[in-house]
């Protein structure tokens, strides 16, 4: 009990290293990976973030134009931003907020001007096997 003297009366009166997180929030370093965000606008739905990320909280419906990610899976790794062609992905410098709830986050976009552009033509009457049909760049987007 004598030994451990000293060492309670240190922790006693020395700062704490942790601290009462949520009330006490530490100022994020300058380049932190925070929170994912998609700026809808700019999507194309190519669907390589979904491919790409590890932790497999990405969906992209391509031909409902529907972004959807589970924010409670994601690991803040980065690789959807990085990889994103359209450069719609970015990260936040701070991290989401505690909560209680279960969120997914889903976000409805626009079709592309070239997707507009292929139903006006379906529209009109285009003949089968003019070329439209073999226009999927499909395969795979990560590539
Ligand atoms: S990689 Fe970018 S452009 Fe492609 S679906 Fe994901 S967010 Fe949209
Ligand atoms: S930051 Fe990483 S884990 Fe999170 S959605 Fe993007 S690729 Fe997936």
């Amino acid at each position: 009990m004598f030994r451990m003297t000293p060492n309670i009366v240190r922790n006693l009166v020395v700062r704490k290293s942790t601290r009462m997180y949520p009330v006490e929030v530490r100022e994020p370093f300058a380049q932190v990976r925070g929170e994912l965000f998609n700026d809808i606008e700019r999507c194309i739905f190519c669907g390589t973030c979904e491919v790409k990320c590890p932790s497999q909280c990405i969906q992209v419906d391509k031909k409902a134009c529907i972004w959807t990610c589970d924010p409670f899976a994601c690991v803040f790794c980065g690789v959807c931003v990085d990889t994103c062609p359209a450069k719609s992905l970015y990260q936040k410098t701070k991290y989401r907020s505690p909560t209680g709830e279960r969120i997914i986050i889903s976000q409805q976009g626009q079709p592309r001007k070239k997707d507009k552009a292929k139903d006006r033509a379906g529209e009109s009457g285009t003949p089968k096997g003019s070329g439209e049909e073999k226009a999927d760049p499909g395969g795979d987007p990560a590539t």
